[in-house]
């Protein structure tokens, strides 16, 4: 199909025939409360083939979202609670996020800040509230980085980009300016030479961290977008959430880290899905997770392996999860699990 505009309704999902047999009177309901959005990019990408497609999975809203369950949240990471002034969360004392926007080019369907972007979210932070959030990070010289996140910046234009790298360039003790986006996957033809400039401030050293979940995201045109920014000398982490029925698989998930590191992104997080409304359909527990991450020990070079975390709900910042794979023994050694689950004594006995 020719599809040329954002994809941003239930209607314009059956006009792009990817409503499949979903319940259409359900799906409304979804979208009055949740925003949709899909590139013509992510809507080429999903086979309609597929009923299981795991990139349909990712951004064509389904019934199960009506389903909110007792420990789901509206903010299940605590913003919140860490946020000193409007657009500003600092939870950690070297860094803040700076959300300056709540609009993201797709909407995924188990988005940790659901409740907070869309048309129907926080907007964008106004100028007053700009000059309020620069002032906050001045004023605490703690602050080594600022992660730009929301929302997704990088639906901003270059010139208000721009305009935010040169607030942060002039402050000082700001070493490091972090954009997380999904831009170079789902839109990545918006990765041009004037948008990549924009982010880049003299004396500051600029990571992206790119949110992708599935292999397939990583088409020719998206390696190609991080081929451009990498090469004016951004540094690019990845970041994926592990969800049930997109990347459940330690086959998937070596395919998605190893194609990452040929990109040169090193992979950074992988994140056990949040405690969102409507989202119980995506999470699997802590112990099939950390089954799966361990399987990748053996099977993907150390440069593929991605730390498996948990945001602690309520705004306690992240724990890493991966399998405990050392425990202290009654001896006073230790026990140390190789990549197959056998135990092995440290230091050895003989
Ligand atoms: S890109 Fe990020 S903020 Fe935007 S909908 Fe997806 S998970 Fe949420």
């Amino acid at each position: 199909m020719n599809i040329v505009r954002p994809i941003k309704s239930v209607d314009d999902l059956s006009k792009a025939r990817l409503l499949a047999d979903r319940d259409r009177l359900a799906l409304e309901e979804v979208a009055a409360r949740y925003a949709i959005a899909l590139t013509p990019t992510v809507a080429k990408l999903i086979d309609r083939a597929d009923v299981d497609d795991p990139i349909a999975r990712q951004f064509v809203p389904d019934a199960a979202e009506l389903v909110v369950t007792a420990e789901e949240r509206a903010d299940p990471i605590g913003d919140h609670a860490h946020s000193p002034v409007e657009g500003i969360v600092h939870r950690y004392p070297d860094r803040v996020l700076l959300k300056a926007v709540h609009v993201c080019p797709v909407y995924c369907r188990f988005c940790f800040r659901r409740e907070m972007v869309g048309p129907q979210g926080l907007g964008t932070l106004d100028p007053a509230a700009m000059r309020a959030a620069f002032d906050y990070i001045r004023g605490h010289p703690e602050i080594w980085e600022v992660i730009l996140t929301g929302g997704d910046p990088l639906v901003l234009s270059p010139r208000r980009l721009e305009e935010i790298m040169r607030e942060l360039a002039a402050i000082d003790h700001v070493k490091i300016v972090r954009f997380h986006t999904r831009v170079p996957v789902v839109d990545p033809q918006r990765i041009d030479a004037t948008l990549i400039a924009a982010l880049k401030a003299s004396g500051k050293t600029t990571y992206i961290a790119l949110h992708a979940n599935h292999p397939r995201e990583m088409t020719i045109e998206a390696r190609a977008a991080c081929g451009r920014i990498i090469d004016a000398g951004i540094v690019m982490i990845s970041q994926s959430v592990l969800l049930k029925g997109v990347n459940d698989d330690a086959g998937v998930l070596a395919d998605l880290m190893k194609t990452f590191v040929e990109t040169r992104i090193k992979p950074y997080y992988l994140h056990h899905p949040d405690l969102a409304p409507g989202t119980s359909h995506f999470r699997l527990t802590i112990e099939e997770g950390q089954k799966i991450v361990s399987s990748l020990r053996g099977r993907i070079s150390g440069l593929c392996q991605p730390a498996y975390i948990l945001d602690i709900p309520g705004g306690h910042g992240k724990a890493v999860i991966g399998e405990n794979s050392v425990r202290k023994t009654a001896d006073g050694c230790f026990s140390v699990l190789d990549y197959h689950g056998a135990e092995h004594s440290y230091p050895p006995s003989e």
